[in-house]
Order: C-alpha cells, then sequence, then structure tokens
C-alpha cells in the first residue's frame, strides 16, 4: 500500500507554493482524487486508496490553475477584521467619521458635557478609562445608539415615498453573516450594529436593501419587484452589493485586545 510519504514526496516535487500549505488527506473510502481550497487559502488534496503517486501528482498539475485562482479568491475573501485596543489615539469608524479614542479618568466629564461614551465634532470618542470589556460594551452600545439615531432620520423619506407605515427599527448584533433583517411578522428593520463602521455610502446601501424589503414589493425576497425597487431608490446598487462584501471583510466587529 502506498504510504502518505510517498505522496507527500509526489506532491513536493511539484514545487507548489508555500502558501498554500497544501495537505494530503488519506480517504480509504473514496473512489476519486478530490482538491479543496479552504477559507484562507490553504489546500487539501483528498486521496483514494486506488491512486498512484505518479496519478495524484499528475492530477493536482492537472488543476494547477484552478487551484491558483480559487486561492488567491480565498485569500481576497479571508476576513482580515481589526483587533482595537482601548488606549488614546485608537481610531474608530463611525458614520462616515473617523475618531480618536480619549480615555477619561472617574469623575472626569467630556467637554461636551454629555453621558460617557460620546463623540465630538473635533474627531474625539470620549469614554470612561474603566476595563477593556466594558469599554468594548461601552462602544459597542455608542454605535447602537448613533446607528439608530440615524435610521430613523433617514428612513424617513423612504418611508414617505413607499407608503410604509408603521415600521420600527432596531440596532443590535447579528452575528456573522448578517448586515440587516427585515422582519415581515413584526415589521422590524434591524441592522448590526457593525454597519455604523462601514463607508457611508454602503451604510446607506444596508438600510435601503432592508426598506426594499419593508416596503413589501411582493414576489420573491430578491426578486424583480425587490430589484426594481432598489433600481429606482439606488441605481448603483450592484456594485455598492460587491463593494460591500470587501469592505464588510474589514470593519470592526468588536474584536479587542490588550495593549502590548
Ligand atoms: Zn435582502
Amino acid at each position: 500500500m502506498t504510504s502518505h510519504h510517498d505522496y507527500a514526496v509526489a506532491v513536493a516535487e511539484l514545487g507548489l507554493p508555500a502558501e498554500w500549505q497544501t495537505t494530503i488527506v488519506l480517504r480509504p473510502r473514496r473512489r476519486t482524487l478530490c482538491v479543496q481550497v479552504k477559507p484562507g487559502g490553504t489546500v487539501a488534496i483528498l486521496v483514494p486508496p486506488s491512486a498512484t503517486p505518479q496519478r495524484l501528482a499528475q492530477f493536482v498539475s492537472d488543476h494547477r490553475k484552478w487551484i491558483t485562482d480559487k486561492a488567491s479568491t480565498a485569500v481576497r475573501r479571508a476576513p482580515a477584521h481589526p483587533v482595537k485596543t482601548f488606549i488614546d489615539g485608537t481610531e474608530f469608524e463611525l458614520l462616515g467619521q473617523r475618531y480618536r479614542l480619549e480615555l477619561l479618568g472617574p469623575g472626569v466629564p467630556p467637554p461636551n458635557g454629555q453621558p460617557l461614551p460620546t463623540v465630538l465634532t473635533n474627531g474625539v470618542l470620549y469614554a470612561r478609562r474603566e476595563a477593556p470589556e466594558r469599554i468594548q460594551q461601552a462602544i459597542i452600545g455608542l454605535y447602537q445608539q448613533t446607528g439608530l439615531a440615524w435610521i430613523l432620520r433617514q428612513g424617513r423619506r423612504y418611508e414617505l415615498d413607499a407608503r410604509i407605515q408603521g415600521l420600527r427599527y432596531g440596532v443590535r448584533d447579528l452575528g456573522r453573516r448578517r448586515w440587516g433583517i427585515y422582519d415581515p411578522r413584526t415589521h422590524v428593520v434591524t441592522l448590526h450594529w457593525t454597519v455604523f463602521g462601514l463607508p457611508m455610502h454602503l451604510i446607506d446601501y444596508v438600510l435601503v436593501h432592508e426598506l426594499s424589503h419593508a416596503a413589501r414589493p411582493g414576489g420573491r425576497a430578491h426578486g424583480p419587484s425587490w430589484q426594481r425597487r432598489m433600481h429606482q431608490w439606488m441605481p448603483g446598487w450592484r456594485q455598492l452589493q460587491s463593494e460591500l462584501a470587501d469592505a464588510g471583510r474589514q470593519v470592526w466587529i468588536g474584536d479587542w485586545t490588550d495593549p502590548a
């Protein structure tokens, strides 16, 4: 029987790019060879007992172009969310503005006298100096509050335009896969708090996307009627959708670490 080592030697001779971190996985019950490109761009080759090392090498050579394309796409699509430290000067994006964090000691009020955390037009985000998990929660709370106030202002004209009545809004954590939800049973549009760290035109896109659902165009969720509404409200929406996929991988989703 051919050993793992024999396969590894055959693959090593192909001189594949090191960043693929190619692994060979013996699969006793498989009948065919198979290549998988994992998220992040690593490569796994599944090998059935019937394959010889020569056959394996040939197979990988034949698929080299395909693997190269897939791996580069996987690298481009890998999440790259920033990890923040809660120290003075750390930057946060909120509603298209950049803010530098400034931590205030116990009892010290921010210049605008507002409850903490708060942002000022001078580009400073003031928060209370406390345990990092509490600062994180406070800043996420600020995103939620600021985001919700923005939606309430911004959503109004779409509601009027599409005669949407009694719509309510929420901002909260929607996990890793969704930016927004419209729930037809409760008639509530909810956006993820992380949306408000995106560039302004993408925040607009996420809101308008959900409002187009809330207008109840009929048909499938993203079908022709919904698309007509999107074209009307946001003619360049298809482009924004793919921009969102890119920008979304780099937006802050709450990750933090202690200062080194
Ligand atoms: Zn949708």
